[in-house]
């Protein structure tokens, strides 16, 4: 693919934000001899390893606020995932026809072969960890990164013309594109999130579906057929592929009865029996068929794929077990940090759930959870600062206790579940409430599991008795 140039050398270049990202972005800039600054809102006391290691290299730094002066003077400026594109200098700087773009664009016009993005509300980085783990597994030059871990700058300088960079794009990163365009683009859903930060609905979705924008017919597009949201944005033919759980596709994966099926240029392979996915989840069953179409694109072959999944361990605080103790199993989806997430790991099961739910709301609407809750759930336990929303919204459906810490709920959970339930961390939340992050949140919440077993154990083991639980089934 012929990419538009890029000439860092002597250029005035602005890292806004100095997490994993901007760093990395600001290094990778120096090193290609650009005079870079990065500026931070925090004070160097709260960046300090950040600092030291950007001034070793030649950057300048601007920390503890921005001066407008720095973004007017620029000839590039990358603001990090986290910081807003109508965050006032940015925005100042998009104004005075300065160029923004995210991290994303820069890498994608340096690296070499082929990129695969996947984007989408909920899914991306099971899919994109599962998709590396087939490629790998096929035995294809395969590197990930992106939202996922390792930025995608940071890809650069390793890739080659015959490898395949396979990354996640947040709605953030897509939002500050301009020619950016995947050689395979998947998009998995379209479900509310981050509506603090995007304001509506609408511009969340108009983030999501530049991932597309640029693309031609000799790229690919892989789209959720199930999805309502993900096929409004589809492109038109002919380089659209599709993948659907419910119905045949034309071109992509599908299920049919208990057959997950692939197909490509009219012939139809079967990939392997639904029933062999050892993610739980119909939502990883939709996360199989994504990847599989990507894997194919990119030249996998079906028995390959299926080995691919079938060794797949997931991934960490993904509707993850975590223990079985006196006949009650723990999961820890802590990263199930919005309501639709949680659905999906509400459905995962077939009921006698006792489910976590709180933390930081992000202007979620709870009501959807109603139903669900009253089909799978025993008994709620609320944590955090959203607890009296949540109560509120699904009021009158099940039985509700305000733990409001973790330790709390972890701990009233086990006291009243019995034999063949559930306790499940999947809090439709963000965590920045009451810990760092959803990792902290789910190694707290397996930490705390652990130490239950641990006591257990070296107990003889009670048998659990039955309890009554009032107010909901
Ligand atoms: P993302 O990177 O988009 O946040 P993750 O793979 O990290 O996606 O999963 C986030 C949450 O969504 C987890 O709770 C996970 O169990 C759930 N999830 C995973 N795949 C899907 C899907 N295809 N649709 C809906 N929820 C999903």
């Amino acid at each position: 693919m012929q990419k538009p140039s890029v000439q860092l050398e002597g250029k005035r270049v602005l890292a806004v934000g100095l997490a994993r990202t901007g760093v990395a972005t600001a290094l990778f800039c120096a090193a290609r001899g650009a005079r870079v600054t990065a500026t931070d809102e925090q004070p160097e006391a709260k960046v300090l390893q950040a600092a030291a290691t950007l001034r070793a290299a030649g950057v300048a730094l601007e920390l503890g606020g921005h001066r407008r002066e720095t973004f007017l003077t620029q000839d590039l400026i990358i603001p990090s995932p986290g910081v807003p594109l109508d965050q006032p200098d940015l925005a100042a700087a998009r104004a005075n026809e300065i160029t923004v773009w995210s991290e994303i664009e820069l890498a994608w016009r340096l690296l070499l072969g082929r990129l695969v993005v996947i984007t989408g509300s909920n899914g991306k980085t099971t899919t994109t960890a599962l998709l590396g783990h087939i490629l790998q597994t096929a035995g294809l030059p395969v590197a990930v990164g992106g939202n996922i871990g390792t930025p995608l700058i940071s890809l650069v300088d390793s890739s080659s013309d015959a490898g395949i960079t396979v990354a996640e794009a947040s709605s953030f990163q897509l939002e500050a594109i301009e020619e950016f365009r995947p050689d395979v683009a998947m998009l998995l859903n379209l479900t509310p999130d981050h509506l603090d930060r995007h304001g509506s609905m609408e511009s969340y979705r108009r983030a999501k579906a530049r991932i597309f924008e640029n693309q031609r017919d000799d790229d690919a597009a892989v789209c959720n057929a199930d999805d309502p949201g993900a096929v409004a944005m589809a492109p038109t033919e002919p380089h659209l592929y599709w993948f659907s759980r419910k119905s045949p596709v034309a071109r992509g994966a599908y299920v049919r009865g208990q057959e997950i099926i692939l197909r490509a240029s009219g012939k139809e392979s079967l990939l392997m029996p639904r029933g062999d996915i050892p993610l739980r989840g119909d939502h990883n069953i939709e996360n199989v068929l994504a990847a599989a179409v990507a894997a194919q694109l990119v030249g996998a072959d079906a028995q390959a794929i299926a080995a691919g999944v079938r060794s797949f361990p997931g991934v960490a605080h993904r509707l993850q077990f975590v223990a079985a103790i006196d006949g009650v199993e723990f999961y820890n989806d802590s990263k199930a940090t919005n309501v639709d997430a949680t659905l999906k790991a509400l459905d995962a099961f077939p009921g006698n759930l006792l489910v976590i739910l709180g933390g930081k709301d992000k202007g979620s609407d709870y009501s959807a959870l109603r139903e669900p809750l009253r089909r799978r759930a025993r008994r709620v336990y609320l944590i955090g600062a959203a607890a009296s929303k949540i109560a509120k919204e699904i009021a009158g459906i099940v039985a509700v206790e305000h733990a409001v810490t973790l330790e709390n709920a972890v701990a009233s959970a086990f006291g009243c579940a019995r034999p063949g339930d559930t306790v499940l961390l999947a809090p439709a939340c963000a965590s920045f409430d009451q810990f760092d992050n959803y990792e902290h949140r789910g190694s707290v919440f397996a930490a705390l599991v652990h130490q239950i077993a641990a006591t257990r154990t070296s107990e003889p083991a009670k048998s659990k008795v039955p309890e009554k639980i009032s107010g909901g089934n």
